[in-house]
């Protein structure tokens, strides 16, 4: 049987028929201080609890190796050191214990230094990801998503010459087709794992528009193994957006399904409110569940008829329904926690 590529990062394996994971990075500099590296801990925990399964990190300083290393250790995910320009903060980020590094070959310089790198992950068991954006690549005549590929295979068959095969690759790009063509070209010559992505892809609604045409079509495909909704906002509405999107292709089982109403002028019962409450705290379950958020009466429970668990208001009386009958009715200020504790005992 044929052996394909995988990669592994920390207790995670990534590769073909394994799971896609998803991953975020943290939106500021490590702390140093205790109290802020137990908070981040909380944070990474919390993380994890909505989907995330690797975080990545920016490694800027050796003056975090203190702190880099203390969190390599703590966290309950994979850390991931993203490394620019210089080789020793590479091999610094190894020491500390981080899971994989994220390099551009091509921007660290003289070959020598990015064989020690190699080198030393290959000793550590660190997974590389080469990370390969469309404005930092060699020069070439080819079109961008040829030249992204090709770059890609180049550095994969020079990793392979130092007996490193633990590799991942990113080619993103903040233009979607770009990123679409160079991921699906490159898939067709290659069965290395892919981290996909699209690049400064903008607030929530055109970040996860954009990735989820680029990506939705490469994992539809089956291209892809780990990815990340970049958007310029919360990192935890990326890891939501990550899964949301690995969920509805039928590629991540478990979780709660949310159906909410979009509301309109029937609606006595704030709906969009009640699910900016509760939709954090739902989205840490992993039971298999659908749950409905309904405004009215009018819609409210045809559609409970179709969840596990559902709400629906006439003004401050919220109807509870399990598998479509109606249990209970509460009041707006019990509703909240009426609707957990039945996802809780939800079998
Ligand atoms: Fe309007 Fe009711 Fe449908 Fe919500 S459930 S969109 S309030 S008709």
């Amino acid at each position: 049987m044929r052996e394909y590529h995988t990669a592994t990062i920390g207790d995670k394996k990534i590769g073909k028929d394994l799971p896609v994971l998803v991953q975020t990075m943290y939106d500021s500099a490590i702390p140093h201080d205790n109290d802020a590296l137990q908070e981040l801990l909380r944070r990474i925990g919390s993380l994890n609890a909505i989907g995330c399964d690797i975080l990545r990190f920016s490694y800027p300083t050796s003056g975090d190796r203190k702190s880099f290393t203390w969190l390599c250790k703590n966290s309950p995910i994979p850390l991931v050191a993203d490394i620019h320009f210089d080789y020793k903060l590479a091999l610094d980020a190894i020491a500390c214990g981080a899971h994989k590094i994220r390099i551009n070959p091509g921007n660290i310089g003289a070959r020598w230094k990015v064989d020690e790198v190699v080198k030393s992950a290959k000793d550590n068991n660190v997974a590389i990801r080469i990370g390969l954006n469309s404005g930092s690549l060699p020069k070439g005549d080819e079109s961008m998503p040829i030249l992204m590929s090709n770059t890609a295979l180049e550095y994969l068959s020079w990793f392979e010459g130092l007996g490193f095969y633990n590799s991942v690759v990113s080619l993103k790009a903040s233009d979607v087709e770009t990123t679409y063509e160079a991921n699906k070209l490159f898939a067709s010559q290659s069965d290395y794992p892919l981290h996909l992505g699209v690049t400064e892809a903008g607030s929530v609604v055109s970040s996860v528009t954009r990735s989820t045409w680029a990506l939705g079509r490469l994992l539809s495909m089956g291209i892809g193994n780990t990815l990340r909704i970049s958007i310029t906002g919360d990192i935890e509405t990326e890891v939501q957006a990550g899964v949301e999107l690995l969920r509805t292709l039928g590629l991540r089982k478990g979780g709660i399904r949310i159906v909410s109403c979009p509301r309109c002028g029937r609606h006595s019962f704030d709906s969009q409110g009640f699910l900016q409450s509760i939709e954090k705290e739902l989205l840490t379950v992993q039971k298999d569940l659908t749950v409905a958020i309904m405004g009215c009466q009018v819609n409210g429970p045809g559609e409970a008829k179709n969840a596990d668990i559902a709400i629906t208001g006439i003004g401050r009386d919220i109807f509870l329904y399990e598998k479509g009958t109606l249990v209970r009715k509460v009041g707006l200020a019990e509703a909240r926690e009426a609707v957990l504790e039945a996802v809780r005992n939800a079998e």
